[in-house]
């Protein structure tokens, strides 16, 4: 094209194919087309991509199509297939170099050693360096999982000369009481794709399984995980067991309420050894090195305690900023006006905020139990924490085209799309949602909510926390309760309690991933569960307000919309900042028949189970919103006890994020 007057082209580099590469077909239609070969080379051209097109459709990123690599030698082939994460010749090419190395007198191991290490290291420093990302990790450590499987029964016969390749044996698992662990899942497969051995005890392990573990394994580091703020205490307990049981290797912390605050305030202080915060899972290699290191060790440690007195330093300064006595902030309560009476809109009332009166629902009292259609939910995806979980932030759908993270992240949601799909028509999991519209009144800072419109004894009493710090100018110290009408006003209100759940059934389909080594689609099943059961949270909600409680009739927001939260009121979920508390879960359940009506159950910390399950209240007031309430004093921690039938130690445990 140059020599005939080509000045410019412009290529998509992203595209861009080996020419050797090129299927000889393919190839010889191009050229046709390109150099004008002969009239009807455009019309086979288009024919023949017709083929290729529906070959395409239904094929997930696995990108092992173009077979050209399956002519090299088998080290490459291994080595490529990790890199690319190729599952599909896996077994077949590590049974061939098994098999020749055993005729050479080799022992399987070598397969791990050479190629497959070697493609894992490239895959680590691609991961380092910001060039791959963690779905791609996490399915170059399938390929890898997968061919560890196969030789093991090799390598188990051949034991004796095997030895020791690993860096060692760190011990990982998600707390007592707590269900969640997805980021240690990720986790325990970037450590393992780093030569690390990794004993995962999965969810809901005691601290007691966790210690006897890690002395029968030899640990070199315990790794813990956890999601709702219990857990945050039940690692400290972890610490202070290991103190006591005299342990010296490191503490690592993860999971979504952690914080290196929490860890070097309230973790790090129960245990002599370092305990390191892990903030994503692609720091945990980098810090487990640097804390075995025979060199760095030291330096690592020094700094560690350095940031650490740094950060309590800075927290305690901080605790100077002034909060005020429950009675203060009680008298600084939002005070909303009431009316029983729509508003009226003639132009000075319009300028005041307008009495509200709370729309009585179309069905009070009532719990309703429904079987959610998975396809409908699907529209309700908010997509974006999808994302975060892998580790690749940044908001949907802008993501997709970002610079840097956006070829992995338009990976995995294809990958996902796919996933859900066969989701959905094969039915690997079920949702269920129950929920009640209730007559309801404030009492002070609590909700209570009654069994019918004689409003006489509650049948749940939702003991409410308020803001104590000190106000801003003309800003109020919040509770929920404020956003429902007060029992001595004698307006009624109503207040709405639901649980839904989309994991019913998931352990299934979860067992055979994990059964064939998968661990990137037992992930991807989980966190499109965790989107699903969202999803659900959205789609009910929505319906409630424009249904049973019917007081938004006439709403049509998109899922953009809805996903800003454009509707009127709110649903706020126990465990999140305006009502940390996570017991009223348990009268929530018992309220619902949560357990009797979609199958959901609540553990000792209070997480839910299935682990993909939402549960919460809705207010409707136009004016409620989230916030956080934040720390609180000794004198709120006391009338809360006193109101929710704790004693104060126990309400201690309970509050200890807010203390
Ligand atoms: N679209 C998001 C929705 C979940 S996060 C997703 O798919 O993940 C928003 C939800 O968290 C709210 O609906 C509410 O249930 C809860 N929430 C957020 N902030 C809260 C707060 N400050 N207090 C109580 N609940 C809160």
């Amino acid at each position: 094209a140059i020599r005939a007057g080509l000045t410019m082209g412009i290529v998509n580099a992203g595209m861009l194919g080996v020419f050797d590469a090129l299927d000889a077909d393919l190839r010889e239609k191009v050229e046709d087309v390109v150099l004008n070969r002969h009239p009807g080379a455009a019309e086979a051209l288009i024919e023949f991509a017709r083929t290729m097109k529906d070959e395409g459709r239904a094929r997930s990123t696995e990108p092992s199509h173009d077979s050209i690599w399956r002519d090299a030698p088998v080290e490459e082939r291994l080595k490529h297939a990790l890199v690319k994460g190729i599952t599909e010749f896996i077994v077949v090419d590590t049974e061939e170099l098994r098999a020749r190395l055993e005729a050479e007198g080799e022992p399987p191991i070598k397969v791990i050693e050479g190629p497959l290490m070697a493609g894992m290291e490239v895959v680590g420093e691609f991961f380092g360096a910001g060039k791959m990302f963690l779905p791609q990790v996490v399915k170059s450590a399938r390929v890898m999982k997968q061919a560890v499987a196969h030789l093991v029964p090799f390598i188990e016969a051949e034991k004796a000369r095997s030895g020791a390749s690993s860096k060692g044996r760190i011990v990982l698992a998600t707390v007592k009481g707590d269900v969640h662990d997805i980021g240690k899942n990720i986790v325990a497969v970037v450590l393992a794709c780093n030569g690390f051995e990794v004993v995962d005890l999965g969810v809901m392990v005691p601290a007691d399984k966790i210690l006897a573990a890690a002395r029968e394994h030899d640990a070199i580091a315990i790794g813990l995980s956890g999601l709702i703020t219990p857990s945050l205490e039940e690692m400290c307990a972890v610490a202070t067991e290991m103190q006591r049981q005299g342990f010296s290797v490191p503490l690592l912390i993860g999971g979504a309420t952690t914080s290196l605050a929490h860890t070097a305030i309230k973790i790090a202080p129960n245990y002599a050894q370092p305990v390191v915060y892990v903030p994503d899972a692609s720091r945990a290699v980098g810090i487990v090195s640097a804390l075995l290191s025979a060199t760095g060790a030291n330096a690592f440690r020094a700094r560690l305690a350095d940031d650490y007195a740094r950060v309590r330093d800075n927290h305690a300064s901080r605790q100077t900023r002034p909060r005020i006595s429950l009675e203060a902030a009680r008298a600084n309560a939002l005070h909303l006006p009431w009316s029983t009476k729509p508003a009226c809109d003639c132009p000075t009332h319009t300028r005041l905020p307008a009495p509200y009166t709370p729309p009585r629902p179309n069905v009070s009292g009532k719990i309703i139990t429904l079987d959610v259609d998975l396809a409908v939910l699907r529209e309700y995806i908010d997509w974006t924490p999808f994302f975060r979980t892998w580790d690749l932030s940044g908001r949907f759908p802008r993501i997709l085209d970002d610079e840097t993270v956006g070829e992995a992240a338009r990976s995995v949601y294809r990958d996902g799309q796919i996933m859900l799909d066969e989701l959905i028509n094969e039915k690997w999991c079920r949702a269920k949602a129950v929920f009640g519209i209730f007559p309801a009144n404030s009492a002070g800072d609590d909700i209570e909510l009654y069994a019918d419109e004689r409003r006489a004894t509650p049948v749940l009493i939702w003991h409410g926390l308020r803001q104590q710090f000190e106000p801003a100018p003309g800003k109020s110290n919040l509770c929920l309760a404020d956003f429902i009408a007060p029992k001595t006003s004698g307006i009624e209100d109503w207040c709405g309690a639901f649980a839904v759940t989309a994991g019913l059934g998931i352990e299934t389909k979860l067992a055979e991933f994990e059964a064939a080594h998968d661990d990137y689609r037992a992930i991807l099943l989980k966190a499109l569960a965790d989107r699903l059961a969202e999803a659900c949270a959205e789609w009910l909600h929505e319906r409630v307000r424009r249904h049973e409680w019917g007081y938004a009739a006439t709403e049509t927001l998109d899922n953009e919309a809805l996903i800003r939260e454009e509707y009127p009121g709110i649903r706020p979920a126990p465990g999140y900042p305006a009502c940390p508390d996570h017991t009223v879960k348990h009268a929530l359940f018992a309220l619902l028949d949560a357990p009797g009506n979609a199958g959901m159950g609540l553990t000792e910390s209070m997480a839910m189970t299935p682990a993909a399950s939402v549960a919460g209240f809705y207010l409707s007031h136009p004016e409620s919103r989230y916030f956080a309430v934040g720390k609180i004093g000794t004198d709120q921690l006391e009338d809360w006890a006193d109101r929710a039938g704790m004693n104060v130690e126990e309400a201690r445990r309970w509050l200890a994020p807010l203390l």
